[in-house]
């Protein structure tokens, strides 16, 4: 049985005072969440999160890191500095990084396998574009998406990690995939999966992000494959967290 995992991912979003009201507001109403619940944050309130956070039920992580374990890569945050900071997860491959920052699908791969050996637990998001959808290769994007990263790390490392399906033209947009829309894919990603290691597909959590909120958290939530979500603007807001974190 696999266990819903509700995770926010900040974006570049909040002050170490907004912060505290969030992690406070979030915490206060944690009591009757069933659901593995995290939080990934900007890198400078990583520290923060650390100190809000330790011996609570909210996990927290970052938003991206550097493929590299150390050198000379100015600007750079590499696996272990997360682990420093008590990092369980690491979002991996986010669209926004893929798009605006060139991210490719290798790069990913070796961003998921330096997390890995960090012993961080990557959330890797895949997820067409709306061009993609609408010319019908919805399944090749995602089916190579997730390939380069077996090819490079093998499929028992899913085993060890978090699969976000993240349709690029749901983020942020307030268009929300249809339950079936999102159910499709997440079925699909199970069964490549499977296609080489059913132990591994079963217990994938296979997180949906894309305008998720509180009012269509349940039915999106209720799809068999789909077992969480990545929540981008709605984590911003305590009790529209907590509601999706509810419906998990
Ligand atoms: C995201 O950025 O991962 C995301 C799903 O954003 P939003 O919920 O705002 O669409």
């Amino acid at each position: 049985m696999r266990r819903k995992l509700v995770a926010g991912n900040w974006k570049m979003h909040g002050s170490l005072a907004e912060n505290k009201a969030l992690l406070a507001g979030v915490l206060a109403g944690m009591g009757d969440v069933k659901a593995g619940v995290a939080v990934c944050v900007p890198f400078p309130y990583l520290s923060q999160a650390q100190a809000g956070l330790t011996g609570s039920a909210v996990a927290w992580g970052a938003q991206n890191m550097s493929q590299h374990a150390k050198g000379a890569y100015t600007g750079e945050v590499s696996a272990s500095m997360l682990k420093d900071f008590g990092c369980t997860y690491v979002i991996v491959g986010h669209s926004e990084r893929r798009a605006l920052y060139g991210e490719s699908d290798a790069v990913v791969a070796e961003k998921f396998a330096a997390a890995q050996a960090a012993g961080l637990t990557p959330i890797l998001c895949v997820g067409e574009t709306l061009e993609e959808r609408e010319s019908g290769v919805t399944e090749q994007v995602v089916g190579r998406q997730l390939d380069v990263v077996i090819a490079k790390c093998g499929v028992a490392a899913l085993a060890r990690a978090v699969v976000a399906y993240e349709p690029v033209w749901a983020i942020g947009t307030g268009k929300t995939a249809t339950p079936e829309q999102a159910q499709t894919v997440h079925a699909f990603i199970r069964g490549r999966v499977r296609a080489l290691d059913a132990a591994v597909a079963s217990g994938l959590v296979i997180q949906y992000g894309g305008s998720m909120k509180a009012s269509n958290a349940v039915e999106l939530l209720s799809q068999p494959d789909i077992d969480g979500g990545l929540i981008g603007g709605a984590s911003l807001n305590a009790e529209e967290f907590l509601a999706i974190c509810r419906a998990g």
